[in-house]
């Protein structure tokens, strides 16, 4: 049955409400003003409010903004606390040591610590001061093409009001077709309209796999501030535990306003230990010494977590497709190095919204009028940025001593390093088989003890999160064969999504007198991490964007 559906106009659209899109909207209104262009241009963003799923370390690198917003400070911008200096410590399971020098790719003095909600809450009220259309709560499902099926014009959204069983409601409202002379995809990590574009325009030919980090982040109320004074740095880095060296990653703390701080574990998710678990991983690092005492008597106020495109220059897509543009962490702008990707994801926008305008003076929106927006990347300070960094995830996804020489090589020689462009894996390729691996020993948790304050467990994390799902709607996570789950991923690897879902989504059931087993899954849950799309090993699931509006609720992390 084909539904009838309405169809509006714009001249450009931007898919998704994070920094890349607010910041490419905000300087397109701006350029376009400057030179006498009018332009209709919407924005759409799957969370129920724009910065409802923003969610990041975050420190920012304020040199986008300034291009951006040169007196944001006197025009409302959220900022909890400047860098005053960085700590960089190496934990041992119970020690901490402190490094001397942090690497100059870290020194973040001067930055800013945000809430990344707030954040881009704010830049979305600033874009629509200055007329685009904002419109929360619409998800982007599908790519429309031209009649040639290459050319991108525009985006439809999410139906709503569609039961379980895929047949309309009462309440049923038709997704809307939203078309446009160009189409900007800044939907964030892994967005699920890029893999559509991917498979069908193929933007990542002869690219390398995009690998990414989950990071688990809380905002933690203190009862008391005894660490933080003006003499100490507020921007603390932390390696070792609990991760250990052969898996790649870190912790953060950053001083918030308030007497609150932000707290998050990222894992690279190339890790090998099918029985690694996020979340115990998490509240291991929380229980270091050095961490617990930092927070003690504190309350958790807000808890979520994400995915972190870590691959950088060489895993970027092709930029540019006839009618479209892609910005931001989808399209892998991150700092490696740095830990960073806010900044980039802004200035990845504005450049994109740079190309647009020249298109527009054109009247052509083919890729090579748009191919502008690749021009000014290469020749921008972003590229540069990227580029130093363009070897540096390969280099710490790998084990032992060959890390750090790796990782010393490329600081002494600007990101060329012992071999340039270092060959990496996708993520849901570098899991070891359990059943016939002796040799390796695997990671066991012993059971945690939760106080629901200050240690919470995972389903009173979910609650933190604020996430909701409307329950009566197809479900969002699509297991292709769910017998694989038990006949074969049990025995290969024990079912690790049940671990590297850090929403308690996926859980297996086993029958007492059956032994029977059974993948249940809570899609309520979900955080729209994605780790579970990213990590799994059959690449049997798949994350589908549910009904606008549904998802985390976030509004400090
Ligand atoms: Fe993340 Fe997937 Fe779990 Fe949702 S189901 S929280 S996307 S891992």
């Amino acid at each position: 049955m084909t539904i009838p559906r309405e169809q509006i106009e714009f001249d450009v659209l931007f898919v998704g409400g994070g920094p890349a899109s607010l910041a490419g909207a905000i300087h397109l209104m701006k350029l376009a003003k400057s030179k006498g262009i009018d332009l209709e241009v919407a924005l759409i963003e799957k969370g129920a409010d724009i910065g409802s799923h923003a969610l990041s370390g975050a420190v920012l690198n304020p040199i986008a903004l300034k291009e951006l917003i040169p007196n944001y400070r006197e025009s409302g911008c959220p900022i909890e606390t400047d860098v005053r200096a960085d700590e960089f410590y190496l934990l041992t399971r119970t020690r901490h040591y402190r490094i001397p020098s942090v690497p100059k790719s870290m020194h973040n003095k001067g930055f800013h610590i945000i809430s990344l909600s707030k954040f881009v809450s704010w830049l979305g009220r600033v874009a629509e001061g200055l007329g685009v259309n904002v419109f929360p709560g619409f998800a982007g499902k599908e790519v429309l093409y031209g009649h040639d099926e290459s050319t991108v014009i525009g985006v439809r959204t999410g139906d709503k009001g569609v039961g379980k069983d895929n047949a309309p409601k009462a309440n049923f409202e038709p997704g809307i077709d939203i078309v446009a002379k160009v189409t900007v995809f800044g939907e964030g990590p892994r967005g699920s309209l890029l893999q559509a574009i991917s498979k069908k325009l193929r933007i990542f030919e002869g690219k390398m796999p995009q690998v990414f980090e989950t990071g688990i982040k809380e905002v933690i109320q203190l009862a008391e501030t005894t660490y933080f004074s003006d003499s100490r740095g507020n921007d603390i880095h932390t390696f070792g535990h609990p991760l250990g060296f052969n898996t790649h990653g870190g912790g953060f703390i950053y001083e918030m306003n308030d007497n609150r701080v932000s707290l998050g574990l990222v894992v690279g998710l190339s890790y090998q230990d099918p029985m690694l678990d996020l979340y115990q991983e998490f509240i291991r690092f929380k229980r270091h010494p050095f961490i617990s005492k930092l927070i003690k008597g504190g309350r958790v106020i807000e808890h979520g977590a994400r995915t972190i495109v870590t691959g950088g220059y060489y895993t970027m897509p092709k930029l540019v497709v006839d009618g479209g543009l892609f910005v931001g962490a989808s399209a892998s702008m991150l700092n490696a190095p740095g830990l960073k990707g806010i900044h980039a994801s802004m200035k990845s926008g504005m450049l994109a919204a740079e190309g647009i305008v020249e298109a527009f003076s054109e009247g052509d929106f083919t890729q090579e009028t748009l191919s502008s927006y690749d021009q000014l990347f290469e020749e921008s300070w972003l590229k540069k940025e990227l580029y130093m960094g363009r070897n540096f995830t390969q280099a710490v996804s790998k084990k032992g001593i060959a890390k750090f020489l790796h990782i010393a090589a490329q600081y002494l020689t600007g990101g060329r390093g012992i071999i340039d462009k270092m060959t990496i894996q996708g993520d849901s390729r570098t899991l070891r088989c359990l059943k016939d691996d002796h040799l390796h020993r695997t990671r066991t948790y012993e059971k945690q003890a939760y106080d629901g304050v200050l240690f919470v467990d995972k389903l009173t994390g979910v609650y933190l999160s604020k996430t909701q799902h409307r329950e009566d709607q197809p479900c969002h996570l699509v297991v292709r064969d769910p017998s694989l789950c038990i006949n074969e991923c049990f025995d290969t690897y024990r079912c690790p999504c049940t671990r590297f879902c850090p929403g308690n989504v996926y859980e297996l059931e086993i029958d007492d007198k059956t032994q029977e087993k059974r993948l249940r899954l809570n899609p309520s849950n979900c955080l729209h991490c994605k780790t579970c799309e990213i990590k799994d090993p059959y690449r049997n699931i798949t994350w589908i964007c549910p009904e606008g509006g549904d998802g985390p609720g976030y509004t400090v992390v």
